[in-house]
């Protein structure tokens, strides 16, 4: 018997080990259930109700291929071999095939259950699945793990010439085993369920995935470059949560895109490049993670940035997490974050921006509140992103780039759409005064919005001056994607 134990890979297409693992002869699925581990990462509730359903709809594909899923509980991870290898010994397991996962904690766990087993004569296989290259083989020309992107995607660029990752095939229905699959839990505790609305918003299982993939390189990837800067648009492929539970894969989202290119992926449509470069993106701070394993460990990429004099400022902290700023950008993209467990990533810039420069708090603390919020939560990004706005990490930001969020909303919500989408108590404001309400002088200042916690102007010198006093500081950055 072979085991196949999914974690952030919930699809029956294209999935490396499941297909190895069927390959080998009849197969038996788990899936592990581990809240209080789930909580040590700040996983949010509306992710790991995601997860759930995704699972359920899995178990429902993999019985058409008579594969039961069975569902164990590992509290933390700790147990994880221990509960592995007893479901082993259970239905005589030879071997236990994954795909590989990431981060410091991800790996220790593996490594524990690859000892437990090897123990028992039992084979452990994980395979390369989240992502288009193995960590560890895009590297310099002196062996280590690219700092900057743009030289990173250039290994890549001339990978992807040599060859494509082929999509692996769905697995063949075997031979029923007679082992029933268990239920899925409809919640965990812990993890309250998020409203109707959010559950709308994102719906489970591969066919919604590759509907959306599919809706997504049949037309909005053409102008991509273009809309996906604009909140109030739908022009990114909201695709995030799906590719961080796995359940659509980085070949299926690349073959997509190239066959809308004529096969090209750093030339032709420049809507498709973009959209390919977003990809590398995600593909580049994974290996970030894997070759700097601090950063896992909430460590800044650039030590010397540890010495930075962070803010203790709880109320302004709070102002920013519960959308009253003052300042409408922030505001209405912190209101989508907490209703619909996303955020448009323009805006994942410019809040950031605003916590770690205006309000001079750590990044940290913007870092665990988005990953406590977001149905797409992932470790490799979010900490990326966090460490990129604060220009606390690698190819980020430089450190005098702070983004104008008042400019920034002029410039990608104009006609403030998107404002009044989600502050309808500015609904009486004009798109010209919306972007700044209290530059009216209360003219226009609508009752219950805050007036501004932050002067931009004076906010901004206070930081330029935190990061210029920092000992061997480095100005470099990158443009990020
Ligand atoms: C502060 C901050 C925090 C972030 N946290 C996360 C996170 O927890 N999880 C997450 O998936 N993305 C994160 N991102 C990246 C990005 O904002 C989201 O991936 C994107 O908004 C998701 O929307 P989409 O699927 O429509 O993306 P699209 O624009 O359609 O992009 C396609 C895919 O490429 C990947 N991608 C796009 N941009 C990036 C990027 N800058 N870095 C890494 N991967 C990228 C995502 O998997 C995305 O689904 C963060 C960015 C910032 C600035």
């Amino acid at each position: 018997m072979q085991l196949i134990w999914l974690r952030s890979d919930l699809r029956l297409h294209d999935n490396t080990a499941l297909a190895a693992a069927c390959a080998k002869g009849p197969t038996l699925a788990v899936w592990l259930v581990s809240p209080t581990q789930w909580q040590r990462h700040d996983d949010a509730a509306c992710k790991v109700d995601f997860w759930l359903r995704n699972v359920d709809e899995l178990s429902r594909a993999l019985a058409t291929k008579h594969i039961p899923l069975l569902i164990r509980h590992a509290e933390t991870w700790d147990q994880a071999a221990d509960v592995v290898l007893d479901l082993c010994r259970e239905h005589q397991v030879q071997a236990v095939h994954c795909n590989q996962e990431y981060g410091v904690n991800e790996t220790r766990r593996d490594q524990a259950v690859a000892a437990a087993l090897e123990k028992a004569g039992i084979d452990f296989h994980s395979c390369l699945d989240q992502l288009l290259f193995q960590p560890g083989s895009i590297l310099t020309k002196s062996g280590n793990y690219f700092q900057v992107f743009s030289q990173f995607r250039k290994v890549c660029y001339e990978r992807l010439h040599h060859g494509v990752p082929a999509i692996v095939r769905a697995p063949q229905a075997q031979q029923p085993l007679h082992i029933a699959a268990d239920k899925v839990p409809g919640h965990v505790d812990s993890f309250p369920a998020p409203s109707a609305a959010l559950q709308a918003l994102w719906p489970a299982g591969e066919d919604e995935a590759r509907r959306r993939l599919t809706h997504f390189v049949d037309q909005p990837i053409e102008d991509y470059h273009v809309e996906r800067d604009l909140p109030a648009r739908p022009g990114t492929s909201q695709l995030s949560a799906y590719l961080a539970a796995g359940v659509i894969s980085p070949r299926q989202c690349l073959h997509a895109a190239l066959s809308h290119n004529h096969g090209e992926f750093d030339s032709g449509n420049v809507g498709v490049t973009t959209w390919v470069n977003e990809l590398l993106w995600r593909e580049f701070y994974k290996h970030i993670l894997v070759g700097y394993p601090q950063v896992s460990m909430h460590r800044a990429f650039r030590s010397e940035t540890e010495a930075l004099a962070w803010r203790h400022a709880p109320r302004e902290l709070e102002a920013w997490q519960r959308g009253r700023t003052g300042i409408p950008i922030i505001d209405a993209a912190m209101r989508q974050l907490v209703e619909t467990g996303w955020m448009h990533n323009r805006l994942r810039m410019v809040v950031a921006m605003f916590l770690t420069k205006n309000l001079l708090i750590d990044w940290r603390e913007g870092e665990r509140f988005f990953m406590r919020h977001l149905i797409d939560g992932d470790l490799a990004a979010n900490n990326g992103g966090w460490q990129w706005s604060a220009s606390t990490g690698t190819d980020s930001a430089p450190y005098f780039r702070i983004f104008n969020p008042h400019s920034q909303s002029e410039r990608f919500d104009t006609h403030g759409v998107f404002l009044k989408q989600w502050l309808p108590e500015l609904n009486g404001l004009g798109s010209k005064e919306i972007h700044n309400p209290a530059k009216a002088g209360g003219l226009f200042g609508p009752a219950g919005y805050p007036q501004p916690i932050v002067d931009l102007s004076e906010s901004r010198a206070r930081a330029l001056s935190a990061f210029k006093n920092l000992p061997s500081r480095q100005v470099s950055g990158g443009q990020h994607g």
